[in-house]
């Protein structure tokens, strides 16, 4: 029998989600190729492991599904962008979109080669949608991904690939689809397959990994309690296979933590800690569900001071509903609070989330990613978002512990970020009005 081919493709990147679908593939008989670019032709059958809401934007992406349709080769379409399946059937037009964790569904889609009736999967029928719910996979058993032969090139901040060790997050934040996609409940890897993963990276060229988003000390999160001591263990089996100056663990919430975890992430991992921060007011961290307050951040900053720790903060500035005082009081706080590195970003709505819900009841015009600002920065044709992120990129790079010099390439990069992520944005508001989607 001469098995099936099959192309997997995320657009940029090698994903984590399209390297484990690759190994589902494989395991499955088919003769996978893994790809980061729409350069070849379609051939075969094709997956495309799409993460970001732009991707359904994108013509190149378009076309390449139009074609591949053309030429009768079936195309799929999973990832993130799979939580709102009739805006993903509406833009792309694939066969099928996977809903979801896509484990219980590629097995039977590969030897079926139709995804009539197989849950996890959305379809067009004579003009109908028919959605076929999903079903979490009953294990995280897998096999192991598929690994590019240049993994070892590829940057993703500094990582060449980000691990999985476990799905589903406690927290509800207004913005992040990680709960939605995942749940609320923590499901672990077991720390022999995680490890074994690793290995394999290693064997083919990565020389640096990351734990993947979310909150790396949840691991083994279980009867309403962390696990430090399984969530060290891992941290020190990482640092076995790949040396501690390669291994980071940087995304965690400043409600999970404690001085054994801190002490081992300074002891295995490359000694950074990420918070997602978001805003320095109380009334924008209620609103965005954040379920931790302002002293108790600052609180976590000094721990990580204590522990010897490098601090990363990530802020989300034009919120539909953030006022100037609420962006005031981020400035003061990164002012109070000296991090090592700053990331800001405009609230961007995520189909599906509460925030995209908050963004289509919130008139234009009293949002700030639509209101014109009419402050410093007038002469750059700013929306109040573009200003505020283009304010805080600058405020933030003067205020670490380090101070970086804004001008010249760097100031054109935050001048050209912030139009960027404000046109885009908009244009993410404009999808989810077309699909009357929260
Ligand atoms: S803590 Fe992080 S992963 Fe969890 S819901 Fe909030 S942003 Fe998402």
């Amino acid at each position: 029998m001469i098995s099936m081919q099959v192309q997997v493709i995320s657009p940029g990147i090698y994903t984590y989600g399209a390297m484990v679908v690759g190994g589902l593939l494989k395991a499955a008989g088919a003769r996978v190729t893994l790809h980061r670019t729409f350069s070849g032709a379609p051939a075969g059958m094709v997956f495309l492991s799409l993460f970001s809401t732009q991707h359904l934007l994108d013509p190149v992406i378009r076309a390449f599904i139009a074609s591949a349709r053309k030429q009768g080769a079936p195309c799929y379409v999973g990832g993130p962008v799979s939580a709102v399946p009739e805006m993903v059937l509406g833009e792309l037009a694939p066969d099928a979109v996977i809903i979801g964790e896509g484990e219980p569904v590629i097995p039977p889609l590969l030897s079926r080669g139709s995804p009539d009736g197989i849950p996890g999967t959305a379809y067009s029928r004579d003009g109908e949608i028919i959605i076929n719910p999903p079903v979490p996979p009953r294990t995280l058993d897998r096999p192991l991904p598929l690994i590019p032969e240049d993994i070892g090139d590829q940057d993703i901040r500094g990582a060449n690939v980000y691990i999985e060790t476990h799905r589903g997050c406690l927290g509800a934040c207004s913005f992040c689809q990680v709960p939605r996609f995942f749940g609320r409940t923590i499901r672990s890897r077991e720390i022999g397959d995680i490890l074994a993963e690793v290995r394999a990276f290693r064997e083919s060229g990565a020389r640096r990994i990351s734990i993947s988003g979310g909150t790396g000390s949840l691991y083994q999160y279980r009867d309403g309690a962390l696990d430090p001591g399984s969530f060290i263990n891992l941290l020190s089996g990482l640092a076995e296979i790949m040396g501690p100056r390669n291994v980071s663990a940087p995304d965690i919430r400043v409600d999970c933590i404690s001085d054994e975890i801190l002490d081992a992430i300074r002891k295995y991992t490359i000694g950074w800690v990420f918070f997602g921060v978001e805003s320095g007011s109380t009334r924008m961290l209620t609103q965005m569900g954040k379920g931790v307050s302002v002293p108790q951040i600052s609180d976590a900053i000094a721990a990580c001071r204590q522990h010897k720790l490098a601090v990363a903060g990530s802020f989300i500035v034009g919120y539909p509903t953030e006022e100037a005082d609420d962006y005031e009081q981020t400035k003061d706080f990164i002012t109070g609070n000296p991090f090592d590195d700053i990331f800001v970003s405009i609230a961007e709505p995520l189909p599906s989330t509460p925030l995209a819900s908050l963004a289509l009841r919130t008139p234009r015009e009293e949002n700030p990613l639509f209101i014109a600002h009419t402050g410093e920065y007038r002469p750059l044709g700013f929306s109040e978002a573009e200003a505020r992120f283009f304010d805080l990129s600058l405020h933030g790079a003067m205020w670490r512990t380090r101070p970086l010099l804004v001008a010249g390439q760097a100031y054109d990069a935050f001048l050209g970020e912030a139009r960027k992520q404000g046109r885009e944005i908009r244009a993410v508001y404009n999808l989810l009005e077309r699909y009357n989607q929260p």
